[in-house]
């Protein structure tokens, strides 16, 4: 089994209406430790992409998620737009002319994804960043593939590892971005951005289950 076309437009129309679900859920995270606009953020940008998702139906899977990338980077304001723009932009750089995506191409791109919001961002693991759910997701899917894994078993493994890593963001000191402005005050309050990336990642295993 491959990651089509269609399941990756399937993803992303999956993950606008996740956000859209829990977009007031998302903002009040980001009021206890940042400036209340995640949900808003990254509903505003999802919008745009879903906008922009026809113009791409009959392309490759690297245009698509470029395009994907470059609509947040020019429709997000804040930290998470130049962050979730540059990791589409970079998943992207590996699937140009792809029409489908295996398994091991997926982890490459989410490595190369994950590359970019580390280069862009200079986060380092638990400094309480989306990067606390992504990296762990992108490991526990090597170890799913490792051992054999199908690929919606290995998405699950993956999403499920995301939302381990976003739940132990909550003792964490903020050391990156808004929330690290407040200290130690930012400690016992669950990270909006990893909580965005686990939405992600569980939107493609639910169009993967589409
Ligand atoms: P802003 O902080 O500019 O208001 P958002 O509220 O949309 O932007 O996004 C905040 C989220 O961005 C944080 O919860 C965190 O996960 C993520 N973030 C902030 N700075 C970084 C960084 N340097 N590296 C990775 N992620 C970051
Ligand atoms: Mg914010």
């Amino acid at each position: 089994m491959t990651l089509s076309r269609d399941v990756l437009i399937r993803w992303m129309q999956l993950f606008a209406q996740s956000i859209e679900a829990n977009k007031d859920y998302l903002t009040d995270l980001d009021s206890a430790i940042g400036d209340a606009d995640h949900g808003a953020n990254m509903h505003r940008g999802m919008q745009a992409v879903l906008s922009k998702l026809p113009t791409v139906a009959e392309s490759d899977i690297g245009s698509i998620l470029k395009t994907v990338g470059m609509t947040l980077v020019s429709t997000v304001g804040g930290a998470s737009g130049p962050l979730y723009g540059t990791f589409f932009i970079q998943m992207a750089s590996g699937a140009s002319n792809k029409m489908e995506l295996t398994l091991e191409d997926y982890i490459n791109a989410l490595q190369a994804g994950i590359n970019g919001i580390v280069m862009r961002g200079k986060a380092h693991l638990q400094d309480k960043t989306m990067l606390d759910a992504l990296q762990p997701a992108l490991d526990a899917l090597k170890q799913a593939a490792e051992s054999g894994a199908s690929l919606q078993d290995a998405l699950e493994q993956s999403a499920a590892a995301a939302a381990a890593g976003r739940d132990a963001t909550t003792p964490l000191l903020a050391r990156k971005g808004r929330a690290s402005y407040l200290g130690d005050r930012s400690i016992g309050h669950q990270d909006p951005g990893a909580t965005s990336s686990h939405l992600l990642l569980q939107s493609l295993v639910d169009a993967v289950k589409a």
